[in-house]
């Protein structure tokens, strides 16, 4: 049914289009008529006793500070699973993983039946639009749903293939919120704003300024860095708009080495638990500290609240606002779990339940902890209090039993099934076969070596065939073992080891459509091109919303030959994302083998505009110029890529060649240098510095250039025949 809330906002929209508004240039604020604007801001991994009003003697998070001081903050707030994907649900949904489904990074995507708080402020005709900085929440998880606008433009194109951790820093997703903003229309309904930061998540490579100044702590630098760009954006915000909700939290926290846990995912202990909550803006008071536990499933109805608009009853949350308001408000228990030692590592999942006070971890060797004494649980009073265990779990298993099966019906089948495979609908998580799982306390010198082998997987596959080879031989259940394992030996070069490890777990029946598309390359890359494209038809078909098996078939029909299929396969990955930077890159580069130069241009300048610091776009269309003729504007654009990635091999070799070409060898001489620096040694690089040492009179240097160049391409009879000329005229 169409109602006054959907239609008034296209109205608005197109009243305020260019020509049709004759309104003059003032810029009206962005007035919400009636109702706040609402920005909701979720810094991923960020612990709450690393800010500075949550008592961190070092740190340097001013903006976050001035805004608990500002508004108010919750001493205490927790999250209900120590992963992105799961906790971001409960924070937009209002709902457990019980009630929403959504159980672990990846392999999950947010059932029909779990609702966004976003459906319920577009409902209510307010804008909303999304900014995600990290590959956990890309739209395929069905994060997207209720938001008009959502950018998951990650700088590297949505591959979690091509780095370890894919994110978008602070400052790019920064730039995009304040392009967002200023686009708004002068005459506009009220914003539903989510900006989703990813920098503190490991691995911790501040900019270097920041490094500088947090040389023992990179965590702390990469928190300050958010911090930083929080307060650009809230800076334009001020300007922009009269009046905004602000409420900033995190997904979970990082443990940092305690209980053996460096980062997070496998315990369920406050130090991934405990989250930030800080709120500001209109209706909120100043400077309070809100004693009460603030959930994650209470952000939805408290935005709501301040928002004049009604939770929906399936909302398992409450709104905090009394608190906020310094009104008595008890405290509510939180249901807590982590099912990734279980998904992930075949042990046993944990779950807990955690009141004010005490915190019960039912794990095989069930832990109880009193947080009022013991905020680090440290000491396990289980034994000592065998009562209060066993109420704690009868609570805790009561919920699990009762809200699961109104969870169930609305999930989607797929989802049913795959929780249902796993044991999971029975609400205890119970084997049916097999030994006892691993307590995950018992396997946590297992996930160190896990964790070195994964984070040493691209960068020295040696190291991590090693790490994760003596872990399968200890627990060969470890399937993300095996599946790292297999990425280590693709970036080995070792494909038929790979594929082997990669054709185990489909054996197995544990092949993700991620392993498939890794399975797919590196066929690929041994030349295996047929089995490639029935791997990633086969993965295309049954993952019908991703794109990227339409990504990684593009590449193997590129290899083919099969240019029409190929920029087919990329046009699937438009479908699917629109905007998709590989995908865009994919069509102009194919545009470009073409000799089509003006589509090419479009395909990368459409790159340039969803993100204009794609130092890979500006490149080519730099060579677009180029060979065109406009021998400045490519110059200029090279330029620009070089300042951005200043170790861009490719962009430092154009800018080079052009300034070389058009008569300036003396300023093209660095740039050659920093050239081979930073990317191969190619004959190809060596011949041009070469040519330019030759230019500016320097021909030993020369000489040199192209003994190296011909040592790697010994058939150059040009660049012999050059050598010797030399040599003879000395
Ligand atoms: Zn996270």
């Amino acid at each position: 049914m169409i109602s006054l809330h959907t239609v008034a906002p296209h109205a608005l929209a197109l009243l305020a289009a260019p020509g049709l508004l004759a309104l003059g240039c003032a810029r009206a604020p962005l007035a919400p008529p009636g109702r706040p604007n609402v920005l909701l801001v979720t810094i991923d991994t960020l612990r709450a006793d690393h800010l500075g009003c949550y008592g961190h003697p070092g740190s340097a998070t001013l903006v976050l500070d001035g805004l608990a001081s500002r508004g108010i903050r919750f001493g205490t707030a927790i999250a209900h699973v120590p992963l992105t994907a799961p906790s971001h649900a409960s924070i937009l949904t209002g709902r457990t993983p019980l009630g929403h489904g959504l159980r672990d990074n990846g392999g999950f995507a947010l059932p029909d039946g779990a609702r966004s708080l976003a459906e319920d402020f577009r409902r209510a005709g307010y804008r909303t639009a999304a900014f995600i900085s990290g590959f956990p929440l890309d739209r395929r998880f069905g994060f997207d749903r209720g938001f008009q606008t959502y950018d998951d433009h990650l700088p590297r194109g949505n591959d979690p293939r091509r780095t370890p951790y894919v994110e978008r820093t602070a400052d790019r997703t920064t730039e995009a919120v304040l392009r967002w903003l200023e686009a708004a229309p002068s005459v506009a309904a009220p914003f539903f704003l989510w900006v989703h930061y990813y920098d503190p998540h490991a691995p911790y490579e501040p900019p270097a300024e920041y490094l500088a100044r947090f040389p023992s702590s990179p965590y702390d630098g990469e928190i300050a860095f958010v911090d930083a760009q929080l307060g650009r954006l809230l800076r334009r915000l001020d300007e922009l708009s009269s009046g905004t909700v602000v409420l900033v939290t995190a997904d979970h926290g990082e443990s940092l080495g305690e209980h053996g846990e460096e980062t997070h995912g496998l315990f369920v202990y406050d130090a991934t638990l405990r989250v930030p909550w800080i709120m500001a803006g209109p209706g909120l008071p100043s400077g309070r500290v809100a004693g009460v536990v603030a959930r994650g499933i209470d952000v939805a109805p408290t935005l709501l609240d301040y928002a004049g608009l009604p939770a929906r009853a399936d909302v398992e949350g409450r709104s905090l606002r009394a608190a906020a308001d310094g009104r008595d408000q008890g405290d509510a228990p939180a249901y807590v779990e982590s099912l990734f030692p279980q998904l992930q590592y075949g042990w046993a999942p944990l779950h807990a339940w955690r009141t004010a006070r005490f915190k019960l971890i039912d794990a095989p060797r069930p832990e109880l902890y009193d947080l009022g004494a013991d905020g680090g649980e440290t000491r396990d009073r289980a034994r000592e209090e065998p009562g209060r265990v066993d109420e704690m779990r009868g609570h805790l298993r009561a919920a699990m039993s009762t809200r699961t099966p109104s969870a169930v019906k609305e999930m989607d089948a797929e989802t049913a099934e795959r929780l249902g495979a796993l044991g999971y609908l029975g609400g205890g998580g119970a084997r049916a076969t097999g030994a006892a799982p691993r307590d995950p306390k018992d396997g946590v010198r297992l996930v160190a070596r896990l964790g070195r082998g994964m984070e040493a997987a691209r960068t020295d596959p040696a190291v991590a065939i090693r790490e994760l080879t003596a872990v399968l031989d200890e627990d060969p259940g470890m399937l993300v073992a095996r599946r790292t394992r297999a990425v280590a030996y693709a970036a080995a070069g070792q494909h038929d080891a790979a594929i082997a490890d990669l054709r185990r777990l489909e054996k197995d029946g544990r092949l993700s459509a991620e392993d498939a598309i890794v399975l797919g390359d590196n066929l690929r890359f041994s030349g295996r091109l047929k089995d490639a494209v029935a791997v990633l038809e086969r993965t295309a078909r049954e993952n019908p919303k991703f794109a990227q098996p339409w990504l990684s078939l593009a590449e193997v029909k590129v290899k083919e030959g099969k240019n029409a299929e190929a920029a087919a396969a990329y046009e699937r990955v438009l479908r699917l994302v629109p905007d998709h930077i590989e995908a865009l890159r994919g069509l102009g580069d194919l545009a470009l083998l073409e000799g089509q130069a003006e589509d090419a241009a479009a395909r990368y300048g459409r790159v340039l505009e969803v993100d204009p610091a794609d130092a890979g776009a500006m490149t080519k269309l730099g060579v677009v110029r180029m060979r065109a003729g406009r021998a400045e504007e490519a110059t200029a654009l090279f330029r620009k890529a070089v300042e951005r990635e200043p170790a861009n091999g490719e962009a430092l070799l154009y800018l080079a060649g052009a300034l070389a070409s058009n008569g300036r060898p003396a300023e093209a001489l660095p740039f050659f240098e920093r050239a081979l620096r930073a990317g191969p040694r190619s004959s190809m690089a060596l011949n041009g510095l070469g040519l330019t040492r030759l230019a500016v009179g320097d021909r030993p240097g020369a000489a040199a250039a192209f003994r190296e160049s011909l040592r790697l391409d010994p058939k150059q009879p040009d660049v012999a025949r050059t050598l010797r000329e030399m040599g003879g005229r000395r």
